[in-house]
């Protein structure tokens, strides 16, 4: 099996497994028990929290955990929706932000705020001039704008947008739940008052995540109970997977430096493309060459559809999807490849592979001659 797919998910890495098990068996203490047992769980989490601040250059008490990506997004867009009141505010997202961002914000407009999905060009990235007209500094407000698209890996013009929208008065939350742990994510140059985590997305387990919230900003908890994340997300915590949460963070920071993990995959990934397009006709590749994580290539072969080159693929042991995972099954083109101007045919004759630095050269060189094959077979 060759797994392209590290977009939807990643193989939680054998060092954060082995972070986990003790607080699977001996170290099982509730954090907020007094006795030392309890308090060296305590300080298992401190560490974690320390692990993540470091890798987005937060402070520890800037970071929350919660139950995964989607939860942390919904949390920063209900506090913020509460802070700006739905009278007179105005609230701005882009077009091709994931569903944990497009659906609180539809459920918001549908009580009456006033929500608005900015554009991005043909090479997937936001247009700057669109948000400039869309944010109004004459009343509250909020920006939703994704650090790193989960179809495309094209990265967002975020210092940019966040200047705009602070320079209005405005609050931003950034989903950089495809970019962390990928490429630099740093709160500490990019403003951000609010930034969601999925830990799934670099090989730490599914069903754990993170919520930044820059000090000072304003929060409603979403979940209240006995105050644990200092309040902002009650209930006992989840303690194995915060400490491989951070055991991730620590892995991934030191992948994401010069000449590690992330360099090879980038190599890799270029590859790939590189040779896709020796050996067929009608290849095309999706999205910002220059501004995109070094792990996905978003691949389009024309004459064919994609979801009948996914069970082949398959069957030929390569796991991959079209856009994102949520979209399987969806028989609409991805809202993604719309928003960037492409027909519904282009839309559905792409594939998104996406690597992870569990990638070898070897999977990949069988991979091509696969989807070569595929491709081949399916036009
Ligand atoms: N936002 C983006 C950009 C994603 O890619 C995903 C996961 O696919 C999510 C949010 C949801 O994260 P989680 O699976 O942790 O809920």
């Amino acid at each position: 099996m060759i797994y392209l797919d590290s977009n939807a998910t990643t193989q939680v890495h054998p060092q954060v497994v082995d972070a986990m098990l003790p607080f699977l068996t001996d170290h099982f203490h509730n954090p907020s028990s007094g006795y030392s047992a309890g308090q060296s769980v305590k300080a298992a989490i401190a560490k974690a929290r320390g692990q993540v601040a470091s890798l987005i250059g937060a402070q520890p008490e800037e970071i929350v955990f919660t139950g995964c990506g989607t939860e942390s997004n919904n949390m920063a867009i209900k506090a913020l929706a509460r802070e700006i009141g739905r009278k007179s505010s105005k609230v701005v997202v882009s077009e091709i932000e994931h569903s944990a961002v497009l659906r609180p914000t539809e459920a918001m407009a549908a009580v009456g705020f006033d929500v608005q999905r900015v554009g991005v060009d043909a090479y997937g990235r936001l247009d700057l001039a669109a948000l400039e007209r869309a944010v109004d500094s004459d009343v509250p407000g909020f920006l939703s704008l994704m650090w790193a698209n989960n179809e495309t890996g094209v990265i967002q013009p975020i210092a940019e947008a966040t200047a705009i929208a602070q320079a209005a008065g405005w609050h931003v939350h950034t989903d950089a739940i495809q970019a962390v742990g990928k490429v630099p994510v740093r709160v500490d140059e990019v403003p951000v008052d609010y930034l969601s985590i999925s830990g799934h997305k670099f090989h730490a387990p599914k069903g754990v995540g993170v919520l930044y919230i820059r000090s000072g900003s304003p929060f409603e908890p979403m979940i209240r109970g006995g105050g644990q994340e200092n309040g902002h997300r009650s209930g006992t915590e989840n303690v194995p997977y915060i400490v491989g949460l951070g055991a991730a963070a620590e892995i991934m920071e030191k992948e994401m430096q010069p000449g590690a993990g992330l360099e090879r995959v980038g190599r890799l990934r270029d590859h790939l493309e590189t040779s896709l397009q020796e050996s067929l006709d009608g290849v095309r590749l999706n999205g910002s060459r220059q501004h995109r994580t070094t792990n996905v290539a978003h691949v389009a072969f024309d004459g064919c559809v994609a979801t009948d080159m996914l069970p082949r693929l398959d069957a030929a042991g390569i796991l991959c999807s079209a856009g994102s995972a949520c979209m399987t099954g969806k028989s609409n083109p991805s809202h993604v490849q719309k928003a960037m101007g492409y027909s519904d045919a282009h839309a559905f004759s792409s594939l998104r592979l996406s690597l992870s630095i569990f990638s070898t050269q070897e999977e990949v060189d069988q991979a091509i001659e696969k989807i070569v094959a595929v491709a081949k077979a399916c036009r």
